[in-house]
C-alpha cells in the first residue's frame, strides 16, 4: 500500500524560509514508511521573491509543485485553490513558517489509521502572543460557538491531515468568502485532536493585524449564523414593548396629573439610545447584506498566474507553466 499524501502549503512573503520549511519538513517525511508524500505551494501573490524561491525548489525537488496567484487572494483562497488541485488519496494543510510542527505529521497520520477522517492539531498555549490578542481570540470561540449550529475548537489551527472523502466534502462548499474553521466544523466528519505547544515564528513576521483579525472574525460569526439578524429583531420587540409599557403610563400620568413640561433628559436619552440601536442593527444588516452582493457577485476564489503541477492534477483552470 502507498497511499499518496499533498501537503498544501500557503505562502504569503515567505521568501526567507522555504528552504528550511522544505528541508525541516522533508527531514520528517521520510522517517515515514508506506505513504507518498508531495508538496503543493501556493504562492498568494508575494511581494517578495518567494515564487522565484519556489521555481528553485521545483528545479531541485522532484516532489514540490506550486501554483502562483496573480495577487494576494488570501490564505483562505489559498489552501482552497490546493485542495481543488489536488486528487491525493490524503491532504494535509500546513503553514509555511513551521509553526506547525511537521514532527506531529507521524502521529496525526496514525489517526488517520486509527479510522478517523481528519486529524487536527489544537494549540494548548498562546505563548509568544499578545494579551489583548489571545482575550479577544477565547472570547471570539465562546461567542461564535454560542450563536452558531457549527463548534469550533478553541485554539485549533489550519494544520491538518484529512481524507479524500473529507476534502470533496469542503469543495462542495463553493462559496467565495472562504471561513476554512467553520467550514472544517461544519462538513461533519470525525476530528482526532492533536494538542500542542504554541510555536514561536523563526523566520519572516506575521501576516495577520489585529483589524484583520477582527473583520475575520466578524465575517466568520455572519457567514455561519444568523443569530445576530434575530438578535436585532428580539431587541426591536423588547424595545417596542418597553416603547408601550412608558406610553401607557405616560398617558395614565398625564390624564391624572397634566403635562409637567421637563422631560429633556428622558427625551434625550431615548433618542440617543434608539439611534444607536438603530445604528447597530443596521450594521449588523449590512453584514449580512455584503455576504450576499460577495456571493452574488460569485467571482473566482483566486486567480493563478503561474503554475507547475503534474498534469493530471490540474482542473480546467488555464495554467501557463506545466512541467510533467
Ligand atoms: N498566508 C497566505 N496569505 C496571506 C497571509 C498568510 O498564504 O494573505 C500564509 C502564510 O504564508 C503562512 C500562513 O498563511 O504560511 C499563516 O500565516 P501567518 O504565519 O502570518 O499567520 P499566523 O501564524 O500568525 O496566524
Ligand atoms: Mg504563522
Amino acid at each position: 500500500m502507498n497511499t499518496s499524501i499533498d501537503i498544501i502549503v500557503p505562502c504569503y512573503n515567505e521568501e526567507p524560509g522555504l528552504n528550511y520549511f522544505y528541508t525541516e519538513t522533508r527531514k520528517v517525511l521520510d522517517t515515514i514508511e508506506n505513504y507518498r508524500f508531495r508538496f503543493l505551494f501556493i504562492n498568494d501573490g508575494s511581494q517578495d521573491q518567494t515564487l522565484r524561491e519556489l521555481r528553485r525548489l521545483a528545479a531541485l525537488h522532484s516532489d514540490v509543485w506550486y501554483l502562483s496567484f496573480s495577487r494576494n487572494f488570501g490564505k483562505e483562497a489559498a489552501m482552497y485553490a490546493g485542495l481543488k488541485h489536488t486528487d491525493s488519496d490524503l491532504v494535509i494543510i500546513m503553514d509555511a513558517d513551521l509553526q506547525h510542527p511537521p514532527s506531529m505529521i507521524p502521529s496525526m497520520l496514525k489517526g488517520i489509521e486509527e479510522g478517523y477522517d481528519c486529524a487536527a492539531a489544537r494549540r494548548t498555549s498562546r505563548a509568544g502572543e499578545s494579551k489583548i490578542r489571545s482575550f479577544f481570540s477565547s472570547m471570539f470561540y465562546r461567542l461564535s460557538n454560542r450563536m452558531t449550529d457549527v463548534q469550533m475548537a478553541q485554539g485549533a489551527v489550519d494544520f491538518r491531515v484529512m481524507t479524500r472523502q473529507m476534502v470533496n466534502a469542503i469543495l462542495q462548499l463553493s462559496e467565495v468568502e472562504r471561513f476554512s474553521k467553520g467550514i472544517f466544523s461544519w462538513v461533519g466528519f470525525r476530528t482526532k485532536w492533536y494538542p500542542y505547544e504554541n510555536v514561536e515564528r523563526v523566520i519572516g513576521t506575521t501576516k495577520w493585524s489585529f483589524w484583520g483579525l477582527f473583520r475575520y472574525a466578524i465575517s466568520g460569526i455572519t457567514s455561519f449564523s444568523i443569530a445576530p439578524l434575530r438578535m436585532v429583531a428580539v431587541t426591536g420587540f423588547i424595545i417596542s414593548l418597553a416603547a408601550f409599557l412608558y406610553i401607557i403610563f405616560t398617558l395614565i400620568k398625564t390624564l391624572m396629573f397634566g403635562i409637567d413640561v421637563p422631560g429633556y433628559v428622558t427625551i434625550l436619552c431615548a433618542v440617543l439610545f434608539l439611534g444607536g440601536i438603530i445604528e447597530l442593527s443596521i450594521g449588523i444588516l449590512g453584514e449580512y447584506i455584503s455576504h450576499i452582493y460577495l456571493e452574488a457577485k460569485d467571482r473566482p476564489v483566486y486567480i493563478i498566474q503561474e503554475s507547475h503541477l503534474e498534469q493530471n492534477s490540474s482542473d480546467s483552470v488555464p495554467d501557463t507553466h506545466h512541467k510533467e
